[in-house]
């Protein structure tokens, strides 16, 4: 058999048939057993664990979006692992970074728009499947239990199928319901060594809506939410080495509206115009920068996603070095021990 694998393989080097080859079964199965022995090798070695503060980048995009999933930033220490928000694709991102989410305490919930609840039960699920030792809590300001017992509630019968079909011992069932607490800014609890601030965000008329501040060991990051730049974020950034914000490319969304209004599409047009008074411009954010000390300012919730690199260049416009465009994939890593923030791009 062994000899026959070799022939085979030598045949799909030396005559470059790879995929004619490929259509045979005894080649397929080869395939099979090797991609699926290495998935599993990769799932059995875990997260690989770090005394720093880190931050995922789970979803980087707003509604004006493609190609990346909607608002989500994992955030993890050796000890924790919280997630704010969780929007559209953002599940698939987490899988993807191989996070640890058996280990998931909680998700922080910045306000209650489509792009950053869309996946709230793919994460539950997720954690739960993974052996989450206790019900998933989400946070959020004043209306999260509305959204979490409606979340319940639409996916108590997924619940009854999936512990049905695996039984109680591998999924039990009070570890599938999500519970809610409602939050009101200021510390909203210290865990550890983590503190965490909810703190208001500007993003009318959508009241309240918040973002957060996470403080571990003397490293710190703050997550925007949906917001204007006002006197809140430059006094939660203060002293901050990270910020992630969410941005808005002023030239391109001007640019897009008018296009479609020129295009005849009007409904369109006032939508893409009217997202532009409730999402910070990249404009104000560099301004923020010059009167804080933040030390990285990491633009997400990309209003829109450049789909080029031009677009690119245009979102980028003024930025200054400490910034930089946040993707997909992309972590953040602040060491305990000195003041660094290393990047890790996709
Ligand atoms: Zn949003
Ligand atoms: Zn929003």
């Amino acid at each position: 058999m062994k000899k026959v694998i070799i022939v085979i393989l030598t045949l799909v080097v030396v005559v470059g048939g790879g995929r004619a080859l490929l259509k045979l079964p005894v080649v397929q199965d080869i395939a099979l057993d090797r991609g699926t022995a290495a998935i599993a090798q990769r799932a059995s070695e875990g997260f690989s664990e770090s005394n720093s503060l880190r931050i995922f980048v789970c979803g980087s995009a707003s509604p004006l979006g493609m190609g990346q999933a909607q608002a989500c930033i994992a955030i993890v220490t050796p000890e924790h692992f919280y997630l704010i928000d969780s929007g559209a694709g953002s599940t698939d991102n987490i899988n993807r970074m191989g996070l640890p989410t058996e280990r998931l305490q909680g998700v922080l919930l910045t306000h209650f728009h489509s792009d950053h609840i869309a996946e709230i039960y793919e994460v539950n699920l997720g954690s739960w499947v993974s052996g989450r030792p206790s019900p998933l809590t989400v946070f959020g300001p004043t209306g999260v239990d509305e959204v979490i017992d409606g979340v319940n509630a639409s996916y108590r019968l997924d619940r009854i199928y999936r512990t049905g079909h695996h039984g109680e011992a591998l999924l039990a069932p009070e570890l599938g319901v999500l519970a809610h607490k409602t939050i009101a800014p200021g510390v909203i609890f210290e865990d550890g060594d983590l503190k965490i601030t909810a703190y208001v965000s500007e993003h009318p008329p959508i009241e309240p809506a918040v973002g957060y501040r996470f403080d571990y060991k003397g490293r710190s990051v703050v997550v925007s939410g949906d917001s204007n730049v006002n006197g809140d974020t430059l006094e939660i950034v203060d002293g901050a080495d990270l910020l992630l914000h969410d941005a808005l490319s002023l030239p391109t969304v001007t640019a897009l509206s008018k296009a479609m209004g020129t295009a005849g599409l009007s409904r369109q047009s006032k939508i893409v115009s009217d997202v532009i008074d409730y999402h910070a411009s990249t404009d104000s954010l560099i301004e923020l920068g010059e009167q804080s000390n933040v030390d990285m300012v990491a633009f997400y919730h990309l209003v829109p996603v450049p789909l080029n690199t031009v677009l690119e260049d245009v979102f980028k416009r003024g930025m200054p070095d400490n910034f930089l465009l946040a993707e997909d994939l992309m972590s953040f890593e602040l060491p305990i021990d000195n003041d660094e923030i290393v990047v890790n791009s996709p």
